[in-house]
């Protein structure tokens, strides 16, 4: 079946004992047993819920993998997929990514005595010279995040294949209805259901997927020892979200497209970053991989910091947040928000300067947004 149906259906069967239409919120933290370790399939919640279950089933098929797993958030994800490693071992990680992964990375892993080192994602051989005997896990994002560059999963791939290490993809920003990474040979898919799989701006949650049998065990084994669960409710909301994934990113789809168009000829921008605008250096690796260029640009303004921040105060209908991948389109500031952990000088060599604003377009109407973009212009 093709990806809206398996949205709407897989793991998601009527109820077997009323027959409701909608997998119920199953809040309990335990079930009956009928006799000592006779049950039914559950027996406390940090281990197995019935929504989540679903939610997971749900996930697995979107990505078309076998496994899927729930975590409380993206970063619980996240440290999941870091602890297959162990003291001495050696990751390689873009160095376009969330914060808050270079983050853990930083101050979690290294003082594990864990070694990183980062790959300039604009050169795929930057991430096989940096192979290190120790190298046990690449990790990419793509669409990075927040500079929208698009890394060749395949080609990483088959790298990480040729020195036998697993490669894992934060799949966050293109969602699994652009791109499936596991199709093009990842190990590993992450994601951060807070944004688009959920969709609505209401949950934090996160998610990963595989194929691998024994990688699932293990992560499995982790998932219910370290106990960073999503409750019942929110897995019910990744759920509900889920269902809609499809037309909701075809929306966000159009709408970023329209509004990089826009911007990219406005007189107060210096640069817009969108894989979807046939004159970004990203735009063939895109076509190749993904089915669509999602919904996130970012752009410089043509000022300082002054005129971001007055650019900011006029707009009415973007939100000034954190997050993306809602319905309602959101404005950020990486240097002082998602990317404020890293260094300033490290973020500017990277390229998130101070004019550097990052936008998450909703799926509200593109001329209303185009519209605000405008009038706030006025001010810089
Ligand atoms: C938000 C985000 C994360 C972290 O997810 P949380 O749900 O906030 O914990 C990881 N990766 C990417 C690309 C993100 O955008």
């Amino acid at each position: 079946m093709k990806f809206e149906t398996r949205a709407i259906h897989d793991g998601q069967e009527a109820d077997l004992k009323t027959g409701a239409v909608v997998i119920p919120i199953y809040q309990t933290s335990t079930y009956q047993q009928e006799a000592i370790g006779k049950h039914r399939g559950y027996e406390y919640s940090r281990t197995g819920n019935p929504t989540r279950t679903a939610l997971e089933t749900a996930l697995a098929s979107l990505e078309e993998g076998k496994y899927g797993l729930a975590f409380a958030s993206g970063v619980a994800a996240t440290n999941t997929v870091f602890s297959l490693l162990k003291t001495g071992d050696h990751i390689i990680a873009g160095d376009d990514m969330y914060g808050g992964t270079y983050r853990i990375l930083e101050r979690v892993f290294k003082k594990w005595g864990i070694s990183m080192s980062y790959a300039d994602v604009d050169y795929l051989s930057s991430f096989e010279k940096a192979i290190q005997e120790n190298t046990k896990l690449i990790w990419i994002e793509t669409p990075t995040n927040p500079l929208l560059k698009i890394i060749d999963i395949e080609r990483i791939s088959e790298i990480a294949r040729k020195y036998n290490i697993l490669l894992a993809v934060d799949n966050t920003f293109a969602s699994p209805y652009f791109q499936r990474p596991l199709l093009l040979g990842a190990d590993i898919v992450v994601h951060s259901t807070t944004k688009y799989i959920a969709g609505h701006s209401d949950i934090v949650g996160g998610a990963i997927i595989l194929n691998d049998q024994k990688l699932y065990s293990e992560l499995k084994y982790y998932q219910n020892t370290a106990g960073a669960v999503p409750g019942p409710l929110d897995s019910w909301l990744a759920l509900r979200g889920l269902k809609t994934l499809a037309i909701r990113m075809k929306a966000h789809a159009e709408n970023a497209l329209y509004l990089a168009k826009y911007l990219s000829k406005h007189h107060k921008v210096e640069h817009v970053y969108y894989p979807g605008l046939d004159s970004d250096n990203n735009y063939m690796v895109a076509r190749k991989q993904m089915s669509g260029f999602s919904g996130m640009l970012s752009f410089k303004l043509k000022g300082d910091r002054s005129a971001v921040d007055r650019f900011f105060a006029n707009l009415k209908l973007f939100t000034l947040a954190e997050s993306l991948g809602g319905v309602e389109s959101l404005i950020s500031y990486p240097a002082l928000m998602t990317h404020a952990s890293i260094p300033r000088e490290e973020r500017i060599k990277r390229g998130i300067t101070d004019n550097f604003i990052r936008v998450s377009a909703g799926i509200e109407n593109k001329s209303d947004l185009k519209n605000d973009l405008s009038s706030a212009f006025k001010y810089v």
